[in-house]
């Protein structure tokens, strides 16, 4: 909803898996529906996702904020989230998300090169970004920034550099997406006539690895990388082109464990390497099909052993041991 904008690789109604306007009455049913089947615990936060929120006329979207900030005050939630875009964000809508329990802001910024941008239709420009973080910022919003790979124009390099002013923005948190093609989108139209090319995964997990480091470095939290699996966005349903990979983030983490696998293993040939990490992190350390292993193993003449060590850090490897299988 509210978005009268035409993004070259947007559907929105695909990506957020809802195909009707919302209300206030479904927005209730909704929450109710998940908030019965979850009974979560833990940050509970009603989110607006899809499409760009704060264009949304504004008693539609005072009635959707008002069953939010219903729940929000009877403590069955802590927050309300939504996501739009950086040109519909000004004081007076501010002044109104805050009024209404709104906890946090996304920003879809896809890119900060203004190239990129025109080419893939966004109506904006990286200054409108620029100009809509300094006014969230005067506010006690969590702010989150959304970035996409592989756009038309883009380049792993004008990529990497939004990574980088994005991350020079301070935002609490970004989402970062390799552009996949949609069906019935303009974007598959320009694919199918050759004035797009989209990334293969091969393209895209390295530009994701340089990225992953520049907000790790600035310790600025990665909430998602890579749109998730639903019945629409997959191969063979609406994706017709791009890095489709269910699980391209931990792909991307697996091969930056395996640069650090190399590191340690510097110098190191013939023998059997063990290493500690922690649980949920040892498939990224083995990576895909056993790919990090196998490179080990084939280029050094490396066997890797790992354990757990649940006071690791994230990311953390710690060698155990490094034993000669000459000797
Ligand atoms: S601004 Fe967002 S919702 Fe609107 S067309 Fe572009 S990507 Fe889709």
């Amino acid at each position: 909803m509210g978005c009268p904008h035409d993004c070259v690789f947007c559907s929105q109604k695909k990506i957020t898996g809802i195909t009707q306007n919302v209300t206030g009455e479904t927005a209730r049913k909704i929450i109710d529906d998940y908030l019965q089947a979850v009974r979560p615990s833990g940050n509970v936060e009603i989110s607006f996702f899809g499409g760009s929120f704060t264009g949304i006329p504004k008693s539609e979207r005072r009635e959707l904020l008002s069953v939010g900030y219903e729940y929000v005050n009877r403590g069955l939630a802590d927050g309300i989230r939504l996501s739009t875009r950086p040109d519909y964000i000004n004081v007076e809508i501010l002044d109104e998300l805050m009024s209404y329990g709104v906890t946090a802001i996304e920003l879809g910024v896809q890119s900060m090169d203004d190239e990129v941008l025109k080419q893939s239709g966004r109506g904006h420009t990286a200054a409108d970004v620029v100009h809509a973080v300094g006014l969230i910022k005067k506010y006690p919003f969590e702010l989150g920034l959304q970035m996409m790979t592989g756009l038309p124009g883009d380049t792993p390099e004008k990529s990497v550099e939004t990574a980088l002013k994005i991350a020079n923005l301070r935002p609490d948190a970004v989402r970062v997406y390799p552009t996949l093609v949609i069906r019935g989108t303009e974007l598959e139209r320009m694919m199918q006539c050759g004035t797009y090319i989209p990334w293969t995964v091969e393209d895209t997990v390295p530009v994701l690895v340089k990225i992953k480091r520049i907000f790790d470095n600035e310790k600025i939290k990665i909430i998602r990388m890579g749109l998730q699996t639903t019945e629409e966005i997959s191969p063979g349903a609406s994706v017709t082109g791009g890095p489709f990979h269910p699980a391209i983030g931990e792909l991307t983490e697996s091969e930056i464990f395996y640069e650090k696998l190399l590191e340690i293993s510097d110098g190191l040939e013939n023998c059997t390497l063990a290493v500690a990490c922690r649980r949920e992190e040892v498939s990224k350390v083995i990576g895909h099909n056993a790919v990090n292993r196998k490179r080990l193993e084939n280029t050094r003449n490396i066997r890797l052993k790992t354990q757990i060590n649940e006071t690791a850090a994230c990311g953390e490897l710690i060698v155990i041991e490094v034993k000669n299988d000459c000797s």
